[in-house]
């Protein structure tokens, strides 16, 4: 069981005919067990809704997460992941049916999500600009929930967001053929390609970002040169895109002595001491800047220096 809290309030008391909430602080609680769940707060006191009979109007926050307490890794979904997953406040006068739900990103549908009900609704001019403080909130409860993960010792964190913006040239170099499940080659334009082959975008691989503890071992993915994005720039310039900065220096710099170059690649790499296939299909296969002779040789292990963020894959390698 992994136990958080965060903390929370509105920036500022709301107040009108429709609706008082008050700025006090809240605090709200998750346990994470095993497995893939969707992780419940109880409810918070947020104020009063005047026009629903005065009833209390009460929030709680709900989202999914995969822990993997034997790989000590939580998967939790980002602050502008668009799913209906992500993180969700739902408010309702307190003895009444009446769910609104907020997500994150504002999206999902709002006539099922927000307008489906007929007294408690915050998306009318009675209440101008609360659907961006239920928002606001929600998002501020995600990031919390997300640094307080991370601040829990020998935990790795994986959080899912979507691909960076590419332009239509440059998501054309991650595209990938695989011919019943076996990897092929870089999509060539112009090739014809037979019936049983399937192309892949970056998108069908993008997992999202993953936080190592500082010193956190890392090993290289034994056979990951098939894979041909490893040969290297390419898959290191999606890192620097990821985090808008170049990497300068190899993750694993000088550690335990080892003799670090100043040729970089984007190396694939798993969690451990140990350099290992990977079956396909796994969920657990990061892409770290690392150097040259790190990524060239299997006998030794890294640790988590001078960069924690990598790229997390999901479904490596189809
Ligand atoms: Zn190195």
């Amino acid at each position: 069981m992994l136990d958080i809290q965060v903390r929370f309030s509105l920036p500022i008391a709301y107040q009108n005919a429709f609706v008082s909430l008050h700025d006090r602080e809240h605090k709200v609680d998750f346990h994470l067990k095993e497995g893939t769940h969707v992780a419940q707060s109880e409810y918070v006191d947020l104020g009063v809704v005047d026009r629903v009979e005065g009833r209390r109007l009460l929030g709680k926050f709900s989202f999914e997460y995969t822990y993997e307490p034997d790989r000590h890794v939580v998967t939790v979904n980002g602050t502008d992941f668009d799913s209906a997953r992500s993180m969700c406040l739902t408010t309702v006068p307190e003895g009444t049916s009446e769910f609104c739900r907020q997500r994150v990103t504002g999206g999902g549908f709002v006539a099922d999500d927000l307008t489906s009900n007929p007294r408690w609704n915050y998306v009318t001019p009675l209440t101008p600009g609360l659907r961006d403080v239920f928002k606001g909130i929600v998002r501020t409860v995600n990031d919390r929930v997300i640094e307080a993960l991370q601040e829990q010792p020998h935990l790795i964190v994986q959080v899912r967001k979507h691909p960076p913006e590419m332009s239509a040239e440059e998501h054309q170099k991650f595209l990938t053929v695989y011919r019943d499940g076996q990897f092929q080659g870089l999509h060539q334009a112009g090739r014809q390609y037979g019936p049983g082959e399937q192309v892949f975008t970056v998108d069908s691989v993008f997992g999202g970002e993953v936080t190592l503890n500082y010193g956190e071992a890392f090993a290289n993915v034994i056979g990951s040169t098939n894979d041909p994005k490893i040969a290297g720039l390419t898959w290191i310039q999606l890192w620097a895109n990821q985090f808008n900065t170049y990497p300068v220096i190899c993750t694993s710099y000088q550690s335990n002595g080892f003799g670090c170059g100043n040729s970089l690649v984007g190396g694939h790499v798993i969690a451990g001491q140990h350099a290992s296939v990977v079956a396909q299909g796994s969920n657990s296969v990061w892409i770290f800047p690392i150097c040259v002779q790190h990524n060239n040789n299997d006998n030794v292990y890294m640790q988590a220096l001078k960069y924690l963020k990598g790229i997390w894959l999901h479904n490596y390698m189809g």
